[in-house]
C-alpha cells in the first residue's frame, strides 16, 4: 500500500483501477518548409477548423456544466482569434521558413513561459490554456484528424484516469461514467480543469509533481479528493474504510438535491439571507439555479484579471449591470477592485514588495490610483439603476478611509451628472471587516456605512499572522481561533447595536462547523461559493438555536 498526497482539486472519492496515459511528446523542432506561404496557409485553415470545432465544444460543453462552467472555451476562442499570437506565428513562419507546426509550437512556447512566470496562481494556470489551444492547432494541421481527442481510456473500461496534465477541452469531453476520478501530476485548485472537474462532480488530485512517477497502470487505487490523498494498492481494512466512506457521501450528495429552492430557516424560525460569492456574470447559472438570496459578494478583481487588460468604464458598467438585472430586485453586492498579494493583475504594473499582503494593496491600491478607481465607481453609480446593488470596500483599516471613499463617490456623481450621464445615487455603502483594526473599531465605522461583510479569510491571517497562501502554517489558520471569534463578535455586536446589516462572506461562512456559532452572535447572512450553498442551507435547517 502506497499513500501520495497531492493537491485536492475535486472533492469526492473513487475507487478502483487506474489507467496512465502517457502522451508521445512529438518533436516538431527541426522541420523546415520549402514554401512558407503555403504553411501560412495551412496554419490558417487549421485555426479556422479548430475555431469551428471549439464553438461545438462550447455548445457541448454548456449543455453539460450550463454556461457558467463555459465560459473558458470562449477565453479559448478568444485566445485563437487573438491577432497577436496569429500575426507571431505567421510571421515566425515567414522569418524562419519553418513548418506551420514548428510555428505554432514555439510561439505557443513563448505564450506559454510569459503566463508560467507569472506570480499569481490564478494566471500562472492560464499557461494550460495556452497547452489547450497549441494542441488543437496540431490536431488540425495533423494527418490522423479523424481520432477523437480525449478519448482515453479503452473502450468500454471505467476507471481512474492518469496523466501528466490534462486541459480544460479534454475534461469537458470526459466521459463521466467512464472517467470516475482524475489524477494529474502538474496543475493546482485554481486551473480550469480543477474547476470544471468539480462542476462535472469528477474526484481529482492534482500536482503529484515527482510522486506521479510512484504510480502503476493497471493498480487498484483509492482517490480521496477531500485530502488530495491516491492510496495504492490499498489493504483489505483501508479499502473497506473508504468504501464506507463513498457510499455515504453518495447518500449525503442526492439528499442536498432535496434543498434546492428552500429557504434558510433554523428549526426555531430564525431566518437567515444564504446569499452567494461570484467573480464574473458566468457564474450566476448556478446561483439562481441553487436559489441564493441575492450575490453576497461580487469579487470584482476576478474580472480585471479575465480580461487580461484593463476593462473600460462601459465593459465594467456592463458587467455589472448583467448581474444586478439577472438577479432580478435580489440585492447584490459589488467589491470594489481587491488587488495585490495573491490576486495579481500584471497590467496594472504593481511594485513587487517583500510582504505584499500587508502593502499597497487593494482599497490603498485604488486609493493612489484614483483614476483606476473613479472608473470603477463611476460604473457602479451607472449599474445602480438596474437593481438593488450595494457597493462594498475592501481592506479598510481606518475611519478617514471610509470618509475618502464616500468623497470619492461623490465625485464620481458629480462628474456623471454634469456630463448628462444616467445614474443612481440609489445604493447601500459597506465595508468589509477583515483586519483586527477594522473589528475592533467597528463602533466608529458602523456610523457611516449601511453594512457590514466580514471576510474571514483576511481576518484569520492578519489575526495569527499567518499566511494564508503558505501550506506551512496553513493549520494555523483557523477561523476556530478565540481571537478570530472574539473580533467577530466585536463586529457583529457593534454593526447590530448600530443598526446596520452584518455579513458573513468568508470562507468561514461556508463552514458548516462555524454556522452554530455566528447564527447564535447575531449573523444573519451567509454568503458561500454557489457549490456550497445546498450543504449550509441544510446545516441552517438542522440547527435549532434555542
Ligand atoms: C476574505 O478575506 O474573507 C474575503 C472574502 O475576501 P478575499 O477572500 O477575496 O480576500
Ligand atoms: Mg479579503
Amino acid at each position: 500500500m502506497e499513500r501520495i498526497v497531492g493537491i485536492a482539486a475535486s472533492e469526492g472519492y473513487a475507487i478502483g483501477r487506474m489507467y496512465i496515459h502517457l502522451e508521445a511528446a512529438e518533436d516538431w523542432s527541426h522541420q523546415t518548409a520549402l514554401d512558407p506561404d503555403q504553411e501560412v496557409s495551412r496554419f490558417q485553415q487549421a485555426k479556422e477548423d479548430a475555431c469551428i470545432e471549439l464553438g461545438t465544444v462550447y455548445h457541448r460543453a454548456v449543455a453539460r456544466v450550463g454556461e457558467h462552467h463555459s465560459g473558458i472555451f470562449k477565453i479559448h476562442l478568444a485566445l485563437l482569434r487573438d491577432d497577436d499570437f496569429c500575426k507571431e506565428v505567421s510571421e515566425y513562419i515567414q522569418q524562419n521558413h519553418c513548418t506551420a507546426e514548428k510555428g505554432v509550437q514555439e510561439v505557443g512556447q513563448k505564450f506559454f513561459r510569459i503566463f508560467e512566470e507569472m506570480d499569481d496562481d490564478y494566471l500562472r494556470a492560464r499557461g494550460a490554456d495556452v497547452k489547450d489551444i497549441v494542441s488543437r492547432l496540431l490536431f488540425f494541421l495533423g494527418e490522423n484528424r479523424k481520432e477523437e481527442m480525449g478519448d482515453w481510456l479503452p473502450k468500454g473500461a471505467q476507471g481512474i484516469l492518469a496523466a501528466e496534465e490534462i486541459m480544460p477541452s479534454q475534461t469537458i469531453r470526459m466521459d463521466v461514467d467512464q472517467v470516475t476520478g482524475l489524477i494529474t501530476r502538474t496543475g493546482s485548485r485554481t486551473s480550469h480543469s480543477a474547476i470544471l472537474a468539480r462542476s462535472l462532480q469528477i474526484p481529482a488530485v492534482t500536482g503529484l509533481g515527482k510522486q506521479f512517477d510512484l504510480l502503476q497502470d493497471g493498480s487498484c487505487v483509492i482517490l480521496d479528493g477531500f485530502k488530495g490523498l491516491v492510496i495504492q494498492d490499498p489493504d483489505e481494512e483501508t479499502l473497506s474504510a473508504y468504501q464506507k466512506l463513498a457510499q455515504e457521501y453518495e447518500n449525503q450528495q442526492k439528499a442536498l438535491e432535496s434543498y434546492k429552492g428552500m429557504k434558510a430557516v433554523t428549526q426555531d424560525g430564525t431566518v437567515v439571507e444564504l446569499c452567494a460569492n461570484i467573480g464574473h456574470p458566468n457564474d450566476l447559472d448556478e446561483v439562481l439555479d441553487n436559489g441564493a438570496d441575492g450575490v453576497g459578494l461580487f469579487r470584482t478583481e476576478f474580472l480585471f484579471m479575465y480580461w487580461g487588460r484593463q476593462p473600460t468604464e462601459e465593459e465594467q458598467f456592463g458587467a455589472y449591470r448583467t448581474v444586478l438585472e439577472q438577479m432580478q430586485g435580489k440585492r447584490v453586492v459589488i467589491r470594489t477592485l481587491d488587488i495585490g498579494a495573491d490576486k495579481q493583475v500584471p497590467y496594472l504594473r504593481m511594485e513587487r514588495e517583500e510582504n505584499p499582503a500587508m502593502g499597497r494593496r487593494s482599497l490603498r491600491y485604488c486609493l493612489e490610483n484614483p483614476k483606476v478607481f473613479l472608473t470603477q465607481l463611476r460604473a457602479l453609480l451607472r449599474a445602480a439603476r438596474y437593481g438593488k446593488l450595494a457597493i462594498l470596500i475592501p481592506m479598510v483599516v481606518s475611519v478617514e478611509e471610509v470618509l475618502t471613499v464616500r468623497k470619492l463617490l461623490q465625485q464620481a456623481a458629480a462628474e456623471l451628472e454634469q456630463e448628462g450621464v444616467p445614474f443612481s445615487r440609489d445604493y447601500e455603502f459597506g465595508v468589509m471587516i477583515e483586519t483586527p483594526s477594522a473589528a475592533m473599531i467597528s463602533d466608529l465605522l458602523a456610523p457611516h456605512v449601511d453594512f457590514f461583510s466580514i471576510g474571514t479569510n483576511d481576518l484569520v491571517q492578519f489575526t495569527v499572522a499567518a499566511d494564508r497562501e503558505n501550506p506551512h502554517v496553513a493549520a494555523l489558520c483557523d477561523p476556530q481561533h478565540p481571537a478570530v471569534r472574539r473580533l467577530i463578535e466585536i463586529a457583529v455586536k457593534n454593526g447590530v447595536r448600530s443598526g446596520i446589516r452584518v455579513a458573513v462572506c468568508g470562507e468561514a461562512a461556508a463552514d458548516p462547523a462555524m454556522t452554530r456559532f455566528l447564527l447564535s452572535i447575531g449573523v444573519r447572512e451567509l454568503s458561500v461559493a454557489p457549490a456550497s450553498l445546498l450543504e449550509i442551507r441544510h446545516t441552517i435547517q438542522s440547527l435549532r438555536l434555542t
